[in-house]
């Protein structure tokens, strides 16, 4: 599957949960920017101790910082991609349009009284980025990954003080993308409500009808 994909969506939409799927099923590469930016403070780069405050208080981190690890990663690349947390901003998306062609954006649309639930009991893992949910999707084992067996942690800005934030940053920064994408002729309204399943097979069917 060759499409070139964007995932929007507010935090907790989803758009981990799903890519993970979507890679297994359509072999997408996945680029998630939000991974790598964890993995730069972690790992004490440059980048990560330049990014590390804009993502504990819930806002974007610059620009130029985010496009210029896109723009790396993205080199060379073949066949189908999924860029799952960029664009966030439409200097993101405008800037993007220099080396990459979005095909379809996906935007999955979830009442907002649900996504705080979904975050604050959220559990990521540490070694290979699965997501998990205490309740929605727990591990079969408590504190382990399935796929990995790494170990499960809370994120830092996964308490309510930071996500709210989150929320306020997305209204404002990366809702407009929905537009934009609509005026190109790409946008793909998908229901995240429901089952993760229900969702998935939801992306999946309207992935298939541009299959290439
Ligand atoms: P995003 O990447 O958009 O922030 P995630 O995929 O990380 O969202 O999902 C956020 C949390 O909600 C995770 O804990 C995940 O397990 C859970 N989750 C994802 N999709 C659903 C769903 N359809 N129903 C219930 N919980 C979900
Ligand atoms: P979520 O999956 O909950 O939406 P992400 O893991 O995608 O969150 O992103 C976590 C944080 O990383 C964001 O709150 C932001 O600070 C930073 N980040 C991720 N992607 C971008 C981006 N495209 N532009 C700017 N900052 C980003
Ligand atoms: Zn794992």
């Amino acid at each position: 599957m060759d499409l070139k994909i964007v995932l929007l969506g507010p935090p907790g939409s989803g758009k981990g949960t799903q890519t993970e799927r979507l890679v297994a099923e359509f072999g997408f590469t996945k680029i998630s920017t939000g991974d790598l930016l964890r993995e730069a403070v972690r790992n004490g780069t440059e980048l990560g101790v330049k990014a590390k405050g804009f993502m504990d208080a819930g806002k974007l981190v610059p620009d130029d910082l985010v496009v210029g690890l896109i723009r790396e990663k993205l080199k060379g690349l073949k066949g189908g991609v999924l860029l799952d947390g960029f664009p966030r901003s439409l200097e993101q998306a405008q800037k993007l349009e220099e080396f990459f062609n979005v095909e379809m954006a996906v935007d999955l649309e979830v009442n907002p009284e649900v996504l705080i639930r979904r975050l604050t009991e959220r559990r990521s893992c540490r070694a290979c980025n699965s997501v998990f949910h205490l309740e929605f999707n727990p591990p079969k084992k408590a504190g382990s990954c399935d796929k990995c067996g790494g170990e499960l942690y809370q994120r830092s800005d996964d308490t309510e003080k930071v996500v709210r934030e989150r929320f306020t940053t997305y209204t404002e920064r990366t809702a407009p993308l929905t537009e934009y994408y609509r005026k190109k002729g790409v946008l793909k309204s998908v229901d995240g409500m429901g089952a993760i399943d229900d969702v998935y097979k939801r992306i999946a069917a309207v992935i298939k009808t541009a299959r290439k």
